[in-house]
């Protein structure tokens, strides 16, 4: 039987966003076809959470060899280890150029799944803190949408999400509709009640609110904290799109999932002024394919979307499809992380750590929130955890003989990390284009990247340091060690705004639902539409707004206006 290839919608990435509009699609009626660059996943075959090192070929350390050939921006990434580098693609076959004076680390995930397989699972929501700020500050364009227009879409996704935590009631970080908390450790709750004292109130200490469920919740069962969850996840019970809406939209009936489908382009009659469809290269066959819908959702990611409309210029768009406005491609994003402070909590050494909580600390923005800050605009919120030193500590001073190996198995003094997460802010000069020169495996023009710091960024990641050590000295911890670092921008990985929402069709590429102010059956719901970049992880942010946006179109649809 030869193989369809007229459908109602399609999505371009099986990821955090195209699951989700795999996922509503369906069930609102459409025959859908998804269309993944990457292999199939089977969570049996493929996830790896459980196998221990000395099953591994390197037994945990790693294939250094293969790394540093094949992966050596990938291996760059905590959650890149023998187990789960698998998951993360190799460098060598989907490589992008930058300015030589302006690094940029794109770490991705190229399968069914994209990268909500490997997330740190941190969900936060928004707030008009965030959703003002452009509009306040004078910078970049306006949110089209406010708090109120996305807060439905949060409950929504939450309630099939399943997300832990803790309700604070702050107004600059909003609760989410909760599954129990996970539990802070002794450190954790003695430095959140010095923090509390010493803050008058002003900074909040709470446990991370993660998409990991902590009962059983729609089908999939409680975590049983076994630890390293960017290896899969075999009970689900973290979100991603294989655990939990891939196969809510298999489940219909009407989705076509098509893996090793790379989607070269978005096909666009000038006629009707209408997307008819994409152009595949076939991942294993080579052969060019071309699907036709009445809609297009690209979920591709911030930057590969980007990629495939600059990959589909007409004579009309010359500078990449749906790019009237000239934004496309611009006002890169990352959060500016990698400033804080270490230091050791004295005390509690007769308690110890049981399990593997998958999770840390979280200390919502304190910055920029009620006053002003001389140094900078906007903030940010500290990720961390305490926990008690291991074997690996300075323990070869601690011994020789018997009383050594007695040491070794001894847990060292508790620990205490505070980890910042910066807003940064929208400049059209941080942008991507196509590279003239190279080209991917499957002879795609690569993306040439132009991303770097601000100053404003720079500021943040100072504060980050010295407030950190504030805290840390507020709560009598010793060994204090503040920290700044000068990271590349995308090591974040929560890259963002290169095809933004905005009221104006000049100064925009989307309107407020997430649809192309040029092309009416063309939507954006990844990373790309985002107007700023809060401080917060923005992965909840994007599955709202892709739910609402499929909310939209199929009104749209229903109504003949699409
Ligand atoms: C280690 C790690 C930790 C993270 N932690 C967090 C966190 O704690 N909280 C948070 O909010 N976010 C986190 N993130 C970021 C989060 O994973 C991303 O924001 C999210 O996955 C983006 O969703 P997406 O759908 O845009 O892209 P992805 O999930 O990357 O999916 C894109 C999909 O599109 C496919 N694709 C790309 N190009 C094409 C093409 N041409 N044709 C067909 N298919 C294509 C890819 O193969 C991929 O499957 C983390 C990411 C990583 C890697
Ligand atoms: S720690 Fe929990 S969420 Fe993570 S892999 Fe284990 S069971 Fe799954």
């Amino acid at each position: 039987m030869s193989e369809s290839t007229t459908f109602d919608a399609i999505v371009v990435g099986s990821g955090m966003t195209g699951g989700w509009a795999a996922k509503e699609l369906t069930e609102k009626g459409l025959k859908t076809l998804v269309l993944e660059a990457g292999r199939p996943i089977v969570p049996e075959q493929d996830y790896v959470e459980h196998v221990p090192a000395w099953d591994m070929k390197f037994r945990g350390m790693g294939d250094r060899r293969f790394q540093l050939k094949d992966q050596p921006i990938q291996r760059t990434c905590y959650a890149c280890d023998e187990w789960s580098s698998k998951f993360f693609v190799k460098d060598t076959e989907h490589p992008y150029t930058t300015a030589p004076d302006k690094p940029f680390r794109w770490i991705r995930g190229r399968q069914v799944g994209g990268r909500s397989i490997m997330w740190g699972r941190q969900s936060y929501r928004w707030s008009d803190l965030d959703f003002e700020a452009n509009l306040r500050d004078g910078i970049g364009v306006d949110w089209p949408i406010r708090y109120a227009d996305i807060e439905p879409w949060y409950d929504y996704v939450e309630d099939f999400v399943g997300i832990s935590g803790e309700a604070l009631g702050l107004p600059q970080l909003p609760d989410s509709k909760f599954l129990p908390p996970m539990e802070l450790n002794c450190a954790e709750k003695f430095v959140r009640e010095k923090v509390a004292k010493h803050f008058g109130g002003e900074r909040v200490l709470t446990i991370g609110r993660a998409a990991i469920l902590t009962q059983n919740h729609r089908g999939r069962a409680a975590c049983h904290y076994c630890g390293p969850c960017e290896r899969g996840c075999i009970t689900r019970s973290y979100f991603s799109s294989v655990n939990a809406t891939l196969p809510a939209a298999e489940k219909t009936g009407r989705m076509t999932l098509r893996p090793f489908s790379v989607v070269h382009s978005v096909s666009f009659d000038s006629k009707t002024r209408r997307a008819t469809g994409v152009r595949v290269i076939d991942g294993k066959t080579r052969a060019t394919i071309e699907f036709r819908a009445k809609v297009v959702f690209l979920c591709a990611s911030a930057l590969e979307s980007v990629r495939i409309l600059f990959n589909s210029s007409t004579g009309e768009f010359p500078g990449g499809l749906a790019n009237s406005s000239g934004e496309l491609g611009h006002n890169l994003m990352d959060h500016v992380k990698a400033g804080g402070a270490d230091a050791t909590i004295p005390g509690f050494e007769d308690q110890v750590i049981v399990g593997r909580r998958p999770n840390g600390i979280y200390m919502p923005r304190f910055r920029n929130v009620k006053s002003r800050h001389p140094d900078f605009l906007r903030g940010y919120a500290f990720q961390g955890s305490g926990s008690r030193e291991g074997w690996a500590r300075g323990i070869m001073q601690t011994g020789f003989g018997p009383e050594f190996k007695k040491s070794l198995s001894r847990p060292g003094p508790w620990r205490f990390t505070f980890y910042g997460f910066g807003e940064c802010l929208p400049n059209h000069n941080n942008f991507v284009e196509l590279d003239k020169e190279t080209v991917d495996i499957w002879g795609i023009p690569n993306l040439k990247i132009h991303c770097a710091w601000s100053e404003n960024e720079r500021a943040l990641r100072r504060d980050m340091a010295i407030s950190a050590a504030e805290m840390l000295a507020a709560a009598g911890a010793h060994d204090i060690e503040p920290f700044s670092t000068e990271e590349p921008p995308g090591f974040t990985i929560h890259e963002m705004g290169t095809a933004r929402m905005g009221r104006d069709p000049k100064t925009s590429v989307l309107n407020s639902f997430n649809q192309a102010h040029d092309i009416k059956n063309l939507f954006i719901t990844d990373g790309g539409a985002m107007v700023s970049s809060s401080c917060v992880n923005p992965s909840l942010t994007y599955m709202a707004l892709t739910a609402r946006a499929c909310d939209y179109a199929v009104q749209q649809m229903k109504k003949g206006a699409l």
